[in-house]
């Protein structure tokens, strides 16, 4: 497996690593064979979150015998200094380890969410937890690249994790070329899109060296050709998933940018657009239709079988408001996937709402 440095860590990570989210999902004992498999075949960088489940106790299970060669990401979506306190604890007991290779604060998606969690203490809470030797490196992850970049000027940062695929190049813009003048690692997560780029429609297929392949390949090959990447993850949940996407590290992967570009257009042609979570309607809609959030319901609802949850959360949270929505389309107009927001909205109402 070829490895990169990851930022100013020494730590040569895997360039193909573990996304922990698809475990929560299976039983315990696949979940533990599934990550075992991976290590074996050389994946040494494995991120999960607090979040996700039960996904730490899982790994924690699986990695007993070989923690020393690996290095753990958790996460904390917790947004004051007390409850991240408690969450670093919760990992590092649910992980089974003494240490967190790296903590990363958890989804920011706004500069106000940035400053929130700043002065709330979130980031004084992992630095003292460094300090105490309970963890050793600090990141940040989420899924608009102007708030990362933002990060990375603070300097506290080791890593960012942000969002890349075949739909999506915007970190090439800024906040990679960035990321390694300042000796940041960049974690690549959503590299399948959050799931829709590993399950096209059979006619889909895309062409990589005049050979076809799955989009799920496509789009991971498309990563993995990015130097400023040091490591990607895509969410692995089965064996097959992961004897599929774990060789492509092997060999680097290398694309005249004449093929790239095919790729896009050709991602672009198939229709392959969802939302990728940047947060740039978030402030325009003037019904204050939190749309990422609804559509990362969906996204849980129809692809990683979390029916109960989303429609739950949908119904509390989100359906008062979407049913304001009028069209107005500021929204639309700013959309980077070109999405059309107000369908998709109807067609989340219809899957997700209280009359079905
Ligand atoms: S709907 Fe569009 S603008 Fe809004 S978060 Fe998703 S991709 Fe970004
Ligand atoms: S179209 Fe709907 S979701 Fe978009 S900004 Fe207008 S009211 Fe909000």
């Amino acid at each position: 497996m070829l490895q990169r440095r990851l930022g100013r860590t020494n730590f040569g990570a895997s360039v193909v690593g573990f996304g922990g989210i698809p475990i929560q999902y299976q039983p315990r004992e696949e979940a533990v064979r599934v990550v075992r498999r991976a290590i074996e075949l050389g994946v040494n960088f494995i991120d999960t979150a607090r979040s996700y489940g039960d996904s730490e106790d899982k790994i924690g299970a699986a990695i007993k015998e070989v923690r020393e060669k690996l290095f753990i990401s958790t996460k904390s979506h917790f947004r004051t200094k007390r409850e991240v306190e408690r969450s670093i604890e919760e990992s590092l007991r649910r992980l089974a380890v003494d240490k967190l290779d790296l903590i990363l604060i958890h989804s920011v998606d706004s500069d106000e969410e940035l400053e929130y969690r700043l002065r709330m203490g979130v980031l004084e809470a992992m630095k003292e937890a460094r300090a105490t030797g309970k963890v050793d490196y600090i990141g940040i992850s989420g899924h608009c690249n102007d708030v990362l970049a933002k990060a990375i000027k603070t300097g506290e940062f080791d890593a960012v994790m942000a969002t890349y695929n075949l739909t999506n190049d915007d970190g090439d813009r800024e906040l990679f070329p960035l990321a390694r003048e300042r000796n940041v690692g960049v974690v690549v997560m959503k590299p399948l899109g959050g799931g829709y780029l590993a399950v096209p429609p059979e006619a889909v297929q895309f062409k990589v060296a005049d050979r076809a392949t799955s989009t799920a390949e496509a789009s991971l090959r498309f990563v993995l050709r990015n130097p400023y990447i040091t490591t990607v993850i895509p969410g692995m949940g089965k064996i097959k998933e992961v004897e599929e996407d774990v060789p492509l590290g092997y060999v680097p992967q290398r694309m005249p940018s004449s093929e790239v570009k095919e790729l896009q257009e050709r991602a672009k042609e198939v229709g392959f657009t969802f939302c990728q979570g940047c947060g740039y309607c978030l402030p325009l809609c003037p019904k204050g239709i939190r749309i990422q959030d609804v559509f990362r319901l969906l996204v849980s609802h129809e692809q990683y079988g979390m029916r109960e949850w989303a429609k739950t959360i949908y119904w509390e949270e989100h359906e008062a408001l979407v049913t304001l929505c009028d069209e107005c389309l500021s929204c639309v107009e700013i959309c980077p996937a070109q999405l059309d927001i107000p369908a998709k909205l109807k067609e989340a109402a219809a899957i997700l709402g209280s009359k079905h």
